[in-house]
């Protein structure tokens, strides 16, 4: 007896969730879907190019791939290709795991301005996914402020300022490397909305900024308080963090420049009122906060930054798919628990919101396993088969996990020296090696 389970998304928490199924006692036939041809979601196009360590657990995810009980059908986009509810009648069980892809919007007016990069799509454009590549970001330009002080955040500003040397062994698009090696930026501002205490960023990221070849970090030591205040209440293990973080922004007060040439400021107790400009970006208002019981609150008082680019880095959300629940509050698919409805569950950032580090999502895909064996049996659907034949039918054309691998190939081939790879930014380029 076999269950079919289609896993839309081929992030982490599809490939966890395909791999609980493995682990468990089941039988399962596992196709995980993708809109792009290449597999691993975040992996692939959210973790920063240079953090190639953190990417080598797309090998765990290639032996799930590789399964003789799971197949990928790339190049498929649910909701436009095939409806979710042609997957629910072919499959005993589907499940979401389509990430939280788009940016949130900050909400001041200049917004709509040339200049402005939400994270996703700054994200996105540097690491080659196709939807960004033509995003042409104007870096002719002295200063970029990054709003937002997350992990993304510091992400972006350190891709921003690293050298091409440093950017060596990294898989950043070329078309970005090109576009920021050739650029005269020399200013970062990367902005908390609160203070140092509430930043969100891990300190390994933190510590990185002040071992850059060319960049200063800059700080104003009297926004840093010496540690954690003691009525604060939080749990040992995040004071100890925020300590841990509060010490490194220490060492960055009065960093000497020796002869660097770019800087990166981390200000805080701001957040951002107006973009400055005509049609393009011109600079940022920005509106100095207080904090009360936690939260920012405005003080009237402002002041201006000169900059060509303002990429908000102020968290993602996902979007609805046709005859989905979704709650739009939290930019989720409405779920208990990761059920949805019946034979349809969801997991990962679509799920939760997007929080947590890649092994966050090992949890979800537990849990998904844990649902679909007490909820489905095998109802005799079509499954792959049936799949197969629908794209057929719909002249999708596809690609399975031996094209990514011919893909992956030429990508490696086609690599810098010292770098893993070369990417391809465009869907057509990535079928033509399919084409030979
Ligand atoms: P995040 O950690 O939630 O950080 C978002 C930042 O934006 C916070 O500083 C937040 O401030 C600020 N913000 C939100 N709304 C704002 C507004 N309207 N105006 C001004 N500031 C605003 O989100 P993220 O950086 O996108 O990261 C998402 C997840 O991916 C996190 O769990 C992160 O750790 C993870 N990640 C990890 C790595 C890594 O491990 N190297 C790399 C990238 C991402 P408040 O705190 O005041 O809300």
């Amino acid at each position: 007896m076999t269950v079919r389970v289609a896993i839309v998304g081929s992030g982490p928490s599809g490939f966890y969730t395909a791999d609980a199924l493995l682990r468990s006692d089941g039988d399962y036939e596992i196709d995980i879907i993708d809109r792009l041809p290449t597999p691993f979601g975040l992996i692939r196009a959210g973790v920063a190019p240079d953090h190639q360590k953190t990417k080598n657990v797309s090998r765990a995810y290639e032996k799930t791939a590789l399964n003789e009980n799971v197949a990928y059908f790339g190049n498929v986009d649910i909701g436009k290709d095939v409806s979710v509810d042609e997957l629910q009648s072919l499959y005993d069980a589907v499940v979401l795991a389509i990430g939280s892809p788009y940016d949130r919007k900050l909400g001041v007016p200049g917004e709509d301005k040339k200049g402005v990069f939400g994270s996703a799509d700054f994200v996105g454009w540097y690491n080659g996914h196709p939807d960004f590549r033509d995003l042409e970001p104007d870096l002719d330009t002295d200063a970029v402020v990054v709003i937002g002080v997350g992990n993304v955040a510091i992400d972006c500003a350190r891709v921003l300022v690293k050298t091409p040397d440093e950017m060596s062994h990294t898989d950043i698009a070329t078309h970005a490397a090109d576009a920021i090696h050739a650029s005269p930026l020399k200013d970062v501002y990367m902005i908390g909305r609160r203070g140092p205490i509430d930043a969100k960023f891990t300190n390994v990221e933190l510590r990185e900024m002040g071992e850059l070849k060319n960049c200063t970090p800059i700080i104003d030591g009297s926004v840093i308080p010496d540690e954690v205040p003691e009525d604060m209440e939080m749990s040992d293990r995040d004071r100890r963090l925020k300590d841990r973080n509060l010490g490194t922004l220490k060492s960055f007060v009065d960093a000497a420049p020796d002869g660097r040439e770019k800087r990166v400021h981390f200000q805080f107790f701001a957040s951002p009122v107006e973009v400055l400009g005509g049609d393009s970006v011109e600079g940022i208002r920005m509106e100095i906060n207080e904090v009360r019981d936690g939260r920012a609150v405005g003080t009237g008082e402002t002041y201006d930054i000169p900059c060509g680019i303002v990429i908000p880095a102020i968290g993602y959300q996902g979007q609805p798919l046709e005859g989905v629940p979704f709650d739009d509050w939290n930019g989720v698919i409405k779920n208990d628990e990761g059920r949805v409805s019946d034979g349809l569950y969801a997991v990962g950032w679509i799920r939760r919101g997007p929080t947590g580090v890649i092994g966050t999502n090992k949890h979800d895909g537990d849990r998904a396993a844990e649902q679909i064996q007490e909820d489905c049996s095998d109802g005799g659907k079509a499954g792959r088969a049936g799949l197969t034949a629908l794209l057929g039918d719909k002249g999708v054309r596809w690609v399975d996990y031996a094209g990514w691998q011919q893909i992956d190939e030429a990508e490696k081939s086609a690599a810098p020296e010292g770098a893993p790879r070369r990417k391809l930014t465009r869907i057509p380029e990535m079928l033509a090696v399919l084409d030979g």
